[in-house]
């Protein structure tokens, strides 16, 4: 007999990550059970489960193996601390409630995307739930959408509307059921919510079989909105051009993309190229909208995604999506988000009624009320790197964990454009999910609300916090931070707009306080310290503050606004630089872009003459540069969505060669300067390249140049790795270019991973910048 077999000791083991409400303590007693040992285990705040395990070696041997092996599907455990604890002689295993040992708040869970095992159950006929388009379990369904207060429990959701039945209750106590044991949202077609069909005229259609019917109108070419998780969407054939196109008239949307969902990873192939990665990712709890590249032959009508390469996909994250897609006969339909122009996507069937009215033809509804409104997330990959475009469902509202704590808490209201704000307390910062343009006021007023929600949910009184906006003299989002500020006199803190790009990279890659980096920011718009319009900027930065060490040549932008929505006019911004008035106009005319002035021939006049009177607004943004190059080459003549006509040059660039550019760095005074005229005047003399050439060659120059100025500023820094950040950074031939300057440095290029590098993901470095000059502040 081995006398180390029969030696018992007890271990306390915690674990944080995405460890509470994905049924982790019904797995963890179940692997008690099966490797012997006994004890307890219980939710601690924050994300935190604490297990005190005792047993022998080898049971404890394998209660941690299969800790790992067995985990729940959408659980994450980034972190696992063992400690020594004293032996209690516990028998049996049981789940703890966190009752007032909770010190700290549990995280709001994020949304999870149906798991397979609920998705065969409702393809099996002889199942309970055969058929039923909310079925769900431990590991997967609706968590924020549908939450109104910590901790998740079900009398704290809208799924309070809905009694368990007899059947779910049983499960519902079944220590034995691995997915429906303690499961917060379970029901089925006895117990939970129903759907129903109503047509233009708001009534309700008789309908035995209202998914079958709504799949049935929306192949015959109908328009349909679809209530889902965490809002409305608009469906339609993704097919039928005319289909399309009606869709686009009515959304009034003349060129920005429409995402689609398709049935599972056999359809998504037919569309798109897919590589492990992306599968995997498709298929995750998240199950995001991941843009791809797009077959060429693909089924799906080319008015989808309108001069772009790509094709934005998803599968169904709810049983209500599978069902409905499994009935119509193309396998996928566009799933837009169903929002009025210039507003929230809808969340109830009043607003869906009026707001979508004139868009719709019918409405597939439902009772389950939703909460928080949670848009659809999508990512895209930058030169192999995943990014995010929006953060929303799956991944909001998770927290990020800074690498250092918060002297108080921080109201963070983001910039203005696909904005999100944040709250931030002790180490974590809570973005919130998508919030949209709150140059608009109904998204205003959401991004409030969001910001309320989570200051309540999380207990934090916000009279002793301090707020952080940005620079922007115009935003909406700062006036109503200075509302917040004067009403509550709280301390408003404002962030020079790229200095919190920077921040939010730095942050997202756990720089520390104490450091100090280079940071490249490429975006459209942000207000600069001298009044100009900033956008291409590399940086010396810590948190506390910045130096400006290179940017792009400031060029005019006649008109002001009017140059960011007709790319013509900045490219006679570009050209007034170094030309005289006669050539600006043979080269607008030749290349036939006086279409792109809307009163033509006397709009060209005034153009040229506002770029060389000197006296136009002044942007050295690497966006308003591509505009000028994207109009050039004839790809985007009006910017109908935003970052349309840099979104589109990428485009164009694929396939295309890298030709060789001289150097186009320059020196202002100390500032190392991105001359783009040269680069404009290097595309003016190859034109006869191929299209593709021409754009791959400027992204990748640009990137270059601005990779060379970070290469130059590095002794400035503490670390060797360069953050790279603003709505730009996601383009592929500007990263390999910065890349490919900082690899001969051996310099590491980051991009932001778990944040939108565009202002989506601004918040983030807002509540750090605030957090590092708190102590300069009163009160
Ligand atoms: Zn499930
Ligand atoms: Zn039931």
């Amino acid at each position: 007999m081995k006398k180390a077999d029969t030696t018992v000791k007890a271990l306390n083991i915690y674990i944080s990550g995405i460890v509470q409400g994905v049924g982790f303590r019904p797995f963890i007693h179940r692997i008690a059970r099966k490797s012997g040992v006994r004890g307890t285990v219980r939710n601690m705040g924050g994300s935190e489960v604490e297990i005190h395990v005792e047993g022998t070696n080898e049971e404890i041997n394998s209660f941690l193996q299969l800790l790992e092996k067995e985990k729940p599907p959408p659980a994450i455990i980034e972190e696992i601390r063992l400690e020594e604890s004293s032996f209690l002689g516990l028998e049996g295993f049981s789940i703890l409630k966190s009752g007032k040992s909770r010190v700290r708040p549990s995280m709001i869970p994020p949304d999870i995307g149906i798991c397979d095992y609920c998705l065969e159950e409702i393809k099996d006929p002889k199942d309970r739930r055969f058929r039923y388009a909310f079925n769900s379990c431990a590991w997967c369904g609706p968590r924020f959408s549908l939450i109104e207060k910590i901790p998740y429990d079900r009398e704290n959701t809208t799924m309070r509307d809905f009694p368990l039945c007899d059947y779910c209750k049983s499960e519902y106590y079944d220590e034995d059921n691995l997915r429906r044991f303690d499961a917060q949202g379970i029901c089925c077609p006895l117990c939970g919510p129903k759907l129903w069909l109503v047509n233009a005229s708001g009534e309700t259609l008789d309908s035995q079989d209202p998914i079958t019917e709504a799949a049935k109108l929306l192949s015959e070419g109908r328009i349909l909105a679809i209530k889902g998780l965490g809002g409305f969407h608009i469906a339609s054939l993704a097919t039928d051009d005319s289909v399309v196109l009606e869709l686009r008239k009515r959304k009034k949307r003349p060129q920005k993309p429409f995402a689609l969902m398709a049935l599972d990873i056999e359809t998504v192939k037919k569309i798109i190229y897919l590589s492990e990665e992306a599968e995997s990712l498709l298929k995750s709890p998240q199950k995001p909208i991941l843009l791809l590249d797009e077959r060429e032959d693909s089924p799906v009508s080319r008015h989808v995604a309108p001069g772009l390469d790509k094709q934005g996909v998803m599968l169904p994250y709810t049983g209500l999506h599978y069902l409905l897609l499994e009935e119509v006969e193309d396998g996928f339909l566009i799933m837009t988000s169903g929002n009025p122009p210039g507003k929230p996507m809808c969340l109830d069937e009043s607003c869906a009624l009026t707001e979508l009215k004139d868009i719709v033809d019918y409405y597939l509804m439902h009772n389950r009320r939703i909460i928080n409104r949670v848009d659809d997330s999508v990512l895209r990959f930058t030169d192999g790197n995943l990014m995010f475009l929006r953060r929303s469902r799956g991944y909001a509202p998770s927290w990020i964990k800074l690498p250092f704590s918060l002297r108080r808490p921080v109201v963070a209201f983001g910039a203005e454009l696909q904005n999100a704000g944040a709250v931030a307390f002790e180490d974590k910062v809570i973005l919130t999910q998508y919030i949209g343009d709150t140059d608009e006021f109904e998204d205003l007023q959401e991004l409030e609300k969001s910001l309320t929600f989570f200051l309540k949910t999380y207990g934090i009184d916000v009279r002793e916090s301090i707020l952080v906006a940005d620079m922007h003299p115009s935003y909406s989002s700062v006036r109503l931070a200075e509302a917040w500020s004067e009403e509550l006199g709280v301390p408003l803190i404002k962030v020079q707009h790229h200095h919190a790009h920077a921040a939010s990279v730095m942050a997202d890659w756990g720089v520390r306080m104490e450091e100090k980096v280079v940071s490249i920011l490429m975006d459209g718009v942000g207000y600069g310290l001298d009044g100009s319009i900033w956008g291409g900027e590399v940086f010396l930065a810590n948190y506390s503050g910045f130096e400006r060490v290179g940017r792009l040549k400031y060029l005019p932008m006649p008109g002001g606004d009017l140059a960011t929505k007709f790319p013509v006019r900045m490219l006679i911004g570009a050209l007034s630089v170094f030309s005289k008035r006669e050539e600006i106009e043979k080269i607008i005319v030749e290349r036939g872009l006086v279409r792109g002035l809307k009163r033509g021939m006397s709009e060209l006049e005034i153009a040229i003459k506002q770029g060389i009177g000197g006296r136009a607004m002044k942007t050295c943004s690497v966006g308003r540069f591509l505009d000028a190059i994207s109009a050039l080459l004839g790809i985007c003549l009006e910017r109908t969505y935003e970052g349309e006509p840099a979104i589109k040059l990428e485009a164009s660039a694929k396939g295309g060669k890298i030709r060789d550019v001289e150097s186009i760095l320059t020196k202002e005074g100390d500032l190392l300067v991105v001359d783009t005229t040269r680069l404009l005047l290097w595309t003016l003399e190859h034109l006869d390249l191929p299209l593709n050439d021409l754009s791959a060659t400027v992204l990748y120059a640009l990137g270059r140049a601005l990779g060379e100025i970070a290469v130059q500023s590095i002794s400035g820094a503490t670390l060797n790795e360069v953050f790279i950040g603003g709505g730009a950074a996601v383009n592929s031939y500007l990263f390999k270019g910065i890349k490919d300057a900082l690899a001969g440095e051996d310099l590491a290029a980051r991009l932001p991973r778990r944040i939108p590098a565009g202002d989506g993901g601004i918040a983030l470095g807002q509540a750090a910048i605030a957090t590092a000059n708190d102590v300069n502040l009163e009160g």
